[in-house]
């Protein structure tokens, strides 16, 4: 699902991302661990397209994220770290309006809008505000935008930063409901956050990858 090969990305002098080769198959669930600044960030914007590697190549669902993007991103579901939400809106208005963006319409739009509000828990609450809502019901919006296209692949920048323990252990179970059917990969700083959700993790720290294994491994090996 992702194939990552020797990529790298400066920016002017500052080596962000160096030389870093990893892969995730379709079904797995990955953490992607390691402190501010060690390139997650970086990572997760070459991923998706937006943000050219200075060496290196990445293929998502058989499709290379810079020379075939509008492929790769169909299969791209993406959750940045500060959902871009409107907060005038009502939740079900503003998931219209991401499908429409996404080239949904008619009744496609109506049923998926509808699923997703479903699959993540929005559907009692789709007429709030979303500027009424607490951080971790903006979580599912956020999720339930990145699902609209229904991608393949789920990419979640640090998804429970800022959340009280309630809202963690409610937006890591929504996660681990969602990965039955998405391939995820989630980069996170907390360590207990890919033992709670994820399958294996990749360490990287200082623009480099240093373990590539189980949470369960990685905590004995400790
Ligand atoms: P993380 O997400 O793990 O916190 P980042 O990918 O954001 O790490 O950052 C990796 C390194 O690249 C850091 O040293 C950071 O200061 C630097 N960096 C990130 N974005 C930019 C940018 N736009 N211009 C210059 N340096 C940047
Ligand atoms: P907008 O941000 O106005 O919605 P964009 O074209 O920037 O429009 O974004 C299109 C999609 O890509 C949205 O789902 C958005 O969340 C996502 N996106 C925006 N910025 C980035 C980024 N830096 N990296 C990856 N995906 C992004």
């Amino acid at each position: 699902m992702i194939d990552v090969r020797n990529v790298s990305r400066q920016y002017y002098s500052r080596t962000a991302v160096d030389n870093i080769s990893f892969s995730v198959k379709p079904g797995e669930v990955v953490g992607f661990l390691g402190p501010n600044g060690a390139g997650k960030s970086t990572t997760m914007r070459m991923l998706t397209g937006y943000l050219p590697p200075t060496r290196g190549s990445i293929q998502v669902a058989g499709h290379d994220v810079l020379t075939d993007s509008i492929a790769a991103r169909r299969e791209i579901g993406y959750m940045p770290e500060n959902v871009p939400l409107y907060t005038d809106m009502r939740i079900k208005e503003y998931l219209r309006f991401r499908g429409r963006l996404k080239g949904l319409s008619g009744k496609d739009l109506r049923v998926r809008v509808g699923d997703v509000m479903e699959q993540c828990g929005l559907t009692h609450v789709r007429r709030k505000m979303i500027g009424t809502l607490s951080r971790g019901y903006r979580q599912r919006v956020g999720l339930a935008d990145s699902l609209i296209h229904q991608p393949k692949l789920l990419i979640l920048d640090e998804p429970t930063n800022g959340l009280d323990p309630n809202q963690i252990r409610q937006v890591r179970d929504l996660i681990k409901s969602l990965s039955e059917r998405h391939t995820v990969l989630l980069s996170t700083h907390i360590l207990s956050e890919v033992e709670a959700v994820c399958d294996r993790v990749v360490i990287i720290n200082e623009g480099k990858i240093k373990a590539d294994d189980t949470p369960d491994n990685l905590v004995s090996n400790l």
